[in-house]
């Protein structure tokens, strides 16, 4: 009687549960309410949740990234010409980096040589 009892109650809750999500996501668009895992409003199909792509924030409305403040439309629309940029500097400062080991490999070589020339002036001017 008892057990039945509590059975009884953790169905309802768990009836509860399924029949209403613990968060309803309002369409930004037509105001319907669609389950909290819905990716796509159920009336109008609005995307009801924006990854952010710059930090990967998932949020139920577009704009701007509630995490990082990132301009979704602004962003889409530099992004192919940000992903070449990021390319072309990452090549260069690839090319930079060769060139600064290149340079710091010559330190000595040339430091040597100066102080070779420099040595040899001296002995001359002697
Ligand atoms: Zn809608
Ligand atoms: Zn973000």
């Amino acid at each position: 009687m008892l057990i039945a009892g509590a059975d009884g109650a953790v169905n309802a809750r768990a009836a509860g549960a399924m029949m209403e999500p613990t968060m309803a996501v309002e369409c930004t668009r037509c105001r319907q309410e669609n389950p909290e895992t819905a990716r796509f409003c159920s009336r109008c199909h609005t995307p009801l949740r924006f990854t952010c792509p710059a930090c990967g924030q998932a949020q139920s409305h577009g704009g701007t990234c509630d995490a990082c403040g990132v301009d979704f439309l602004k962003y889409g629309l530099v992004h192919l010409g940000r992903m070449q940029v990021e390319a072309a500097r990452e090549r260069a400062r690839e090319q930079h980096r060769h060139e600064l080991f290149r340079q710091l490999a010559l330190v000595p070589l040339t430091g040597g040589l100066s102080l070779f020339k420099y040595l040899r002036n001296r002995l001359r001017d002697r």
